[in-house]
């Protein structure tokens, strides 16, 4: 939008006038002047400036009257307004704040301060005009909010009947976006939104309005476009969406968008509430019909006849299907999983490491109320992050004494070498993130990138954390296990450096709430070591 200019000044020509503008406009404001009342009033409605500065006397209308009317109209009610007297009085004063003027300055007064009035002015416009925009304004994206959006779409709609011209209607909303946070977290989501908000801002004319219609949803209120420009406008739309880059972390996973489009032409749109209506029964129907597509409100009829799909058989399938691609992944890492653990049998230290590592991972992610299907990516997550030490050589894996600089730097390799291994199976995608980061620190000093805070993927900084403890209470080689205490303790001593704290608090609280569980698994995975017993694979797979 453009800038509104900074000052209007209404006075009849006098050198007093022509002093104003000299002085003012050195000042480097922009200043338009009208002569009379009625043309300085004419000139705030075409031009609304941030700044009214009004002569008392000015033809047949007074100041007060002026400020009367500049209140009363919407499209000059935000200038703010001083009035020049000929001299300050109180009552004066009075009578102009009554009549909805903002300051009153006497013409005796040193232009010093008439300029800090001006300032002061300009200075609550600016405020104003801030707190305003904050309102319509969609904190996460950017984009108007949802309540401007239906000023937008009433005033649009009243113009379009009043001049006979044509209104359309576009709402879209993100295919299956609950699993981006499911599987990617949150913030990721959050990235996606703005990404979108940002993709659909660039693609439409000045006039046409975007909003966030909802959490995955949006609008677009075109003026003056006809049915059929809608629906191109959307099919653009819907390409610009799917060719979005998403974060990183998705690993070129992409996303799609479902549209309703609608416009006045149609003959059950007499209200702006009835053209959301319909649209909205358009991305309905664009839903049903199977997502990252367009259906106009000129389909809908089709639809309904034809019955298209029955969205309760299309839910159960879209269920059974995302039921067995679970059941694929899990039988999946159960035979890589023989594999983990012949690997991990070279060292009979920590023959039982990952299928530990896995059951305190679990625990704790399920202590930290995480989603079951993000859960399910942290314990196949912590199944295979150690997979990278097959290309680590025994005499480094089992060497009894300290290491050397570059035998710790080939231990340091192996998240990254577990990722690369897992990143070629393209059904494990979300959990690639955990197992490549998983000795990042919580504070940016860990590896392979220096990830801090939230940056690194939770299933990560659980994984740190559940590594640690099982480290801690396993026997190792050079001393014996710590008590739970003891390296809830030590890992508490690194909560907020090394460790999420969040982490740590959840692995805590299962210590407090299920310790008999937890001091029984460990006493049988010793023991199971001790016995060579073969790791119980049936206990792990189950959920
Ligand atoms: P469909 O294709 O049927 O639209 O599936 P869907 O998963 O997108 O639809 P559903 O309405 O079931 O879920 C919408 C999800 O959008 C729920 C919520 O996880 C996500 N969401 C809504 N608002 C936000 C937000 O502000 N940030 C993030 N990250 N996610 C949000
Ligand atoms: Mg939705
Ligand atoms: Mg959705």
């Amino acid at each position: 939008m453009a800038e509104p200019v900074d000052l209007c000044i209404i006075a009849e020509p006098s050198t007093l006038c022509d002093a104003l503008v000299d002085r003012l406009g050195r000042e480097g404001y922009e200043i338009r002047v009208a002569k009379t009342g009625p043309d300085g009033i004419e000139l705030a409605r075409s031009d609304p400036p941030r700044v009214i500065l009004c002569d008392w006397n000015v033809g047949d209308l007074d100041g007060t009257e002026i400020c009367c009317l500049l209140q009363a109209d919407p499209i000059t009610a935000d200038s703010y307004v001083i009035l020049l007297a000929e001299e300050y009085t109180s009552q004066a004063c009075a009578r102009v704040l009554a009549a909805g003027g903002d300051d009153l300055v006497g013409r005796d007064r040193p232009f010093d301060e008439l300029l800090s009035r001006v300032r002061v002015g300009i200075r609550m416009w600016n405020l104003q005009a801030g707190l305003k925009r904050t309102a319509i304004t969609d904190g996460l994206t950017g984009l108007y909010n949802h309540r401007h959006f239906l000023n937008v779409i009433d005033s649009e709609f009243a113009r379009s009947r009043r001049y006979g011209s044509r209104l359309s209607l576009i709402l879209l909303d993100l295919d299956l976006f609950k699993a981006v946070n499911d599987i990617y977290g949150h913030q990721i989501g959050d990235m996606v939104l703005r990404q979108v908000g940002q993709a659909l801002n660039d693609s439409v004319r000045d006039s046409d309005t975007v909003a966030r219609y909802g959490g995955e949803e949006f609008a677009i209120v075109a003026p003056e476009a006809t049915l059929a420009q809608a629906e191109e406008l959307a099919d653009r739309l819907r390409q610009r969406i799917a060719d979005i880059e998403c974060p990183e972390e998705m690993h070129g996973n992409r996303i799609t968008a479902s549209f309703g489009v609608a416009s006045d032409e149609d003959s059950h749109v007499d209200t702006a509430s009835a053209l959301v209506g319909l649209t909205d029964q358009a991305l309905y129907a664009a839903k049903r019909t199977g997502r990252n597509r367009i259906v106009s409100c000129a389909q809908l009829p089709g639809l309904v006849e034809t019955g298209a799909h029955d969205p309760v058989e299309v839910e159960q399938l879209r269920r059974q299907v995302a039921s067995l691609s679970v059941q694929a992944k899990e039988a999946y890492v159960q035979s890589i999983w023989a594999l983990v653990q012949a690997l991990e049998a070279r060292d009979k230290y920590t023959a039982r490491h990952s299928q530990n590592v896995t059951f305190f991972a679990e625990q704790i992610a399920r202590r930290m109320g995480l989603s079951p299907a993000l859960t399910r990516s942290v314990r196949l997550a912590a199944m295979l992050h150690d997979i990278g030490k097959i290309g680590v050589p025994d005499s480094v894996l089992m060497k009894p004494g300290p290491l050397t600089e570059e035998e710790r730097s080939i231990l340091r390799s192996v998240p990254q070498l577990s990722a690369n291994i897992v990143d070629h199976m393209r059904i494990l995608q979300a959990e690639l993130p955990m197992i490549r980061h998983q000795h990042e620190n919580f504070d940016g000093s860990g590896y392979p990138m220096g990830l801090a805070g939230n940056q690194i993927p939770i299933g990560a900084r659980i994984l740190m954390v559940a590594e640690t403890f099982d480290a801690l209470t396993a026997d190792r080689v050079f001393r014996p296990s710590r008590s739970v205490g003891e390296a809830l303790k030590e890992i508490r001593t690194h909560s907020g450096t090394q460790f999420d704290p969040k982490v740590v608090e959840a692995l805590a609280s299962c210590l407090e709430e299920q310790e008999a569980g937890i001091l029984e698994y460990i006493d049988s995975s010793r023991e199971a070591l001790k016995s060579g017993m073969p790791p119980v694979l049936a206990a792990m797979m189950k959920d």
